[in-house]
């Protein structure tokens, strides 16, 4: 059986059709036997109108659920501080896993910034990376986007007997064009999001009320701060 693991980090925030779109292209075109979607910190210092860390893993959770191979991890909620995707892939090397079993699971427009990450560019010697086309950012630029890079790119199915050691694979696959953004936005002006996430996905963002709340400390009409009800709003 395949020891291949794919590892899908992103802040979730929520988890839509185009992240699942991402996981699917690279679970079929690599035969990944588990992928881990990893949710990661984010700053304590954003909007509070955007979902807590128990929502954006509980909605993972719900997105995964059903999928066989499909695991929700809070790898990196567990640690107090944003973790450098290098230390989570270290995380995977001291489970057992080898470099070439791992596959970072990335959109097209993530990767185009890899050379800022810290660890760069040994950080592509710890996993596979395994890069999806976005809607507008296709993995056809990208050895254009990044001539360095450009020799270790290779298309799938991986040819393990010619790869010496961990390469970038470019998967031209539609995933969905949709962003996080772009459903918070819907929700905030009060239109629905059907469609673009999984259907428990939206019951648990309609149940709690998830990204409607602009202000949650808003103030009473005495300039007190309104009761439990009001803080509630958009975070319960
Ligand atoms: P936001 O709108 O809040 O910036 P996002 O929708 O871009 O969020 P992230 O959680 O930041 O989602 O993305 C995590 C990973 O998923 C990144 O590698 C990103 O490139 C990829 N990704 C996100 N949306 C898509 C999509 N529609 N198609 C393919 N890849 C995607």
């Amino acid at each position: 059986m395949s020891r291949r693991i794919g590892i899908l980090g992103g802040t979730f925030d929520p988890i839509h059709q185009g992240h699942v779109d991402l996981g699917l292209a690279a679970e079929k075109a690599l035969d990944l036997a588990r992928l881990f979607v990893i949710p990661t910190h984010v700053s304590p210092h954003r909007s509070e109108s955007f979902a807590s860390t128990f929502h954006r893993f509980a909605m993972v959770a719900l997105a995964v659920s059903g999928r066989p191979g499909w695991r929700a991890s809070d790898l990196e909620l567990r640690e107090d501080a944003p973790s450098f995707t290098f230390a989570t892939l270290r995380r995977f090397h001291e489970r057992g896993y080898t470099p070439t079993e791992m596959f970072f699971v990335i959109g097209a427009d993530a990767f185009v910034e890899v050379d800022s990450w810290k660890e760069y560019p040994s950080i592509l010697d710890a996993a596979h990376f395994a890069v999806v086309s976005r809607s507008g950012y296709s993995v056809e630029e990208l050895p254009r986007r990044l001539p360095g890079l450009s020799s270790r790119m290779v298309g799938p199915p991986l040819d393990e007997s010619a790869a010496s050691g961990p390469v970038i694979i470019l998967i031209n696959a539609p995933t969905a064009d949709v962003s996080s953004t772009a459903i918070r936005r819907l929700r905030a002006e009060g239109r629905p999001i059907t469609g673009l996430v999984d259907p428990g996905v939206q019951q648990h963002i309609e149940q709690h009320g998830l990204y409607t709340s602009k202000l949650p400390d808003r103030r009473g009409p005495d300039g007190s701060p309104e009761p439990a009800a009001g803080r509630l709003h958009g975070q319960g």
